[in-house]
């Protein structure tokens, strides 16, 4: 969904988001933004393709393979938004509040988990599965999307099993407000 969309939604003079535009150049970063507006969700969102492909995970990214969180797409939104906490007043889309949940590097994988370029994960984007690896203070290792059904914005977020997963049940809110990864947490503790 492009970033007319985006913009249409909002009025930049009441809103402090930033105003939508596409960029020319791609960090491989992602973000998680919780989002308390009428129903808490997370934003899940990819810098690719000089926008950050986004979407509304409703109970949050889990570490634990056997989770298969459903990942509503939502319109594109501009790459400044990467760095967006506050209030979305009153009376304006999105009203609510939006943290920083996770945030960190990515890069896009084929099946033989090699990184693969940018141009090539958004066509395998646009067939709907797209293999990442990620690298947050909180999420880690290897996740891929899927999209459920052709022709609707249903997807699924799944961790992959790997060194970095976790078998306990998995609850996003339970890490609001620490920058320890879920390992690190469910794992070994560390003493610092
Ligand atoms: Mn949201």
């Amino acid at each position: 969904m492009s970033i007319r969309v985006y913009n249409k939604k909002r009025k930049f003079d009441e809103t402090t988001e930033p105003e939508g535009k596409v960029v020319n150049r791609n960090l491989f970063r992602f973000v998680v933004q919780r989002h308390e507006a009428s129903h808490l969700h997370y934003d899940f969102r990819l810098d690719l393709g000089g926008v950050l492909k986004s979407w509304a995970v409703p109970k949050g990214p889990s570490m634990n393979p056997a989770d298969k969180r459903l990942a509503v797409m939502v319109e594109d939104h501009p790459v400044s938004y990467i760095g967006f906490k506050g209030t979305i007043p009153e009376g304006n889309y999105g009203a609510g509040t939006v943290e920083i949940w996770d945030k960190g590097f990515y890069f896009p994988i084929d099946k033989e988990q090699q990184r693969i370029s940018e141009r090539q994960a958004l066509a395998l984007l646009k067939k709907g599965e797209l293999k990442i690896f990620l690298k947050g203070d909180k999420l880690e290792g290897e996740f891929v999307l899927v999209k459920m059904k052709p022709d609707e914005k249903n997807w699924l977020l799944i961790k992959h099993k790997d060194e970095y997963a976790v078998k306990k049940k998995y609850d996003s809110e339970q890490f609001r407000n620490t920058t320890q990864s879920a390992k690190k947490e469910h794992g070994k503790p560390k003493s610092e």
